[in-house]
């Protein structure tokens, strides 16, 4: 490439600021949006004295999960990380074993493996859909593992490698149809770390349903916000009464008794939370709607700037375009800092992408596979202001579709 297309931090900022040009002082990363019925079914909770961990709309919550996803169950839990915790432990990962995760995540996808005992193992990740090369994996475990007595295990380590969490990064589903595959032949457990891809779905199908288990967040910068909270889905009807089950203490249902079969964690979703969490849902489609659009406004203002790309949805999907992100040409990752500061300046919130999890001080010593890929990405990535409040067209009081 030539030195024309060395992009300016002073003119990312400008085609930002037109883009967001409602805004005059400050735009955020990312804010919740509570336009629909959130103060009705909170104060419905106030007023019934279920606020904590019995309630009617813990249940309501799971239902709506379950219809906007189409999987045939969904567990409500205290957060994407215990939820994540959950589907591995119903995976059967045990400790000792090692689990298969992007390099390239949030720092709770490789946690949720530890808290079972068991050891990340880092994979590379892909440019069209910034999640995990199923090919390379695929490579990578004919070289690194053999399949003992039909458990996949780590040939120099000597440990099984039981599962594979995908991630699907920023709101992108990752070529599921692939690392099913991989999944197939190495007889690995494929669980979703579906966190921050509700509304996004893989040809038709909504990500989620892929996994023998997968995991959602709504933490306060999700899609959907519960204050804080996460759901297992599945599609096993088992699999789910078991999550029920681990997540309730592992108590037997008894009108007075406390029987408990095994060590439970206290990781349900309390009503107060849930009942958000009702409200939330309500809103997915003008949410989804909105995020699509300012998504659209991004990729025309920077179709035509060199040096610079937005990132757009890979060809078989559908993505709720939950965090938006620029990513810079290889010769222009020198400038992502200077980007960062100026937009950061100038009142627009931008950050770089999460630091490889390879790098992280606890999990240096993890397997890994060669991270050319999301190491160069990690240089790269610049995510933009995404709340879905930002996609309402202008000059429209009340939005699109005032609720
Ligand atoms: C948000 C998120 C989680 C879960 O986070 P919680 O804050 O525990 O709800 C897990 N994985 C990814 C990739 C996430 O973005």
């Amino acid at each position: 490439m030539s030195y024309h297309s060395k992009v300016s931090p002073t003119d990312i900022t400008a085609i930002l600021k037109t883009v967001l040009h409602k805004e005059t002082d400050s735009v955020s990363l990312h804010e919740p949006c509570f336009a629909g019925r959130e103060w009705d079914y909170v104060k419905d909770c106030l007023d019934s004295g279920y606020v904590s961990s019995v309630g009617a709309y813990v249940g309501k919550f799971e239902q709506k999960l379950a219809e906007f996803t189409g999987a045939k169950y969904a567990a409500a839990v205290v957060n994407g990380t215990s939820a994540l915790q959950i589907c591995l432990k119903l995976a059967g990962v045990q400790a000792g074993d090692e689990v298969l995760i992007p390099a390239l995540t949030f720092v709770a996808t490789a946690n949720a493996v530890c808290y079972c005992g068991a050891v990340p193992h880092f994979a590379d990740s892909e440019m069209e859909s910034l999640g995990i090369d199923a090919e390379k994996l695929a490579d990578y475990l004919k070289q690194t593992a053999e399949l003992k007595n039909g458990v996949c295990t780590n040939r120099s380590t000597g440990r099984p490698i039981r599962a594979l969490v995908v991630m699907h990064t920023f709101g992108h589903p990752a070529r599921l149809d692939l690392l099913l595959q991989v999944c197939r032949q190495y007889g690995l457990v494929l669980v979703e770390d579906a966190a921050e891809s509700l509304g996004s779905y893989y040809q038709n199908i909504h990500t989620g349903n892929f996994g023998k288990l997968s995991a959602l967040s709504f933490n306060g910068n999700k899609i959907v916000t519960t204050g804080g909270g996460g759901a297992v889905l599945t599609n096993d009807e088992a699999m789910y009464r078991e999550a029920k089950h681990l997540t309730t203490t592992a108590k037997l249902p008894h009108r007075w008794a406390f029987w408990h079969d095994e060590i439970g964690y206290n990781y349900r979703m309390p009503n107060l939370n849930a009942a958000l969490g009702c409200a939330q849902l309500e809103q997915m489609e003008p949410f989804l709607r909105r995020k699509r659009a300012l998504a659209e406004q991004y990729r025309k203002a920077f179709e035509a700037v060199p040096g610079i790309q937005f990132f757009t949805e890979p060809p078989y999907a559908r993505s709720n375009y939950w965090l938006n992100a620029l990513i810079l040409s290889e010769e222009n990752a020198p400038l992502r800092d200077a980007i960062l500061e100026d937009t950061n300046d100038s009142g627009i919130q931008t950050r770089p992408a999460w630091v490889l999890m390879s790098r992280l001080p606890m999990f240096r010593n993890c397997p890994r596979m060669d991270l050319t890929v999301a190491q160069n990405l990690e240089k790269r990535i610049i995510n933009i202001p995404s709340s879905a409040r930002l996609g309402m067209p202008y000059d429209t009081p009340g939005g699109d579709d005032a609720t």
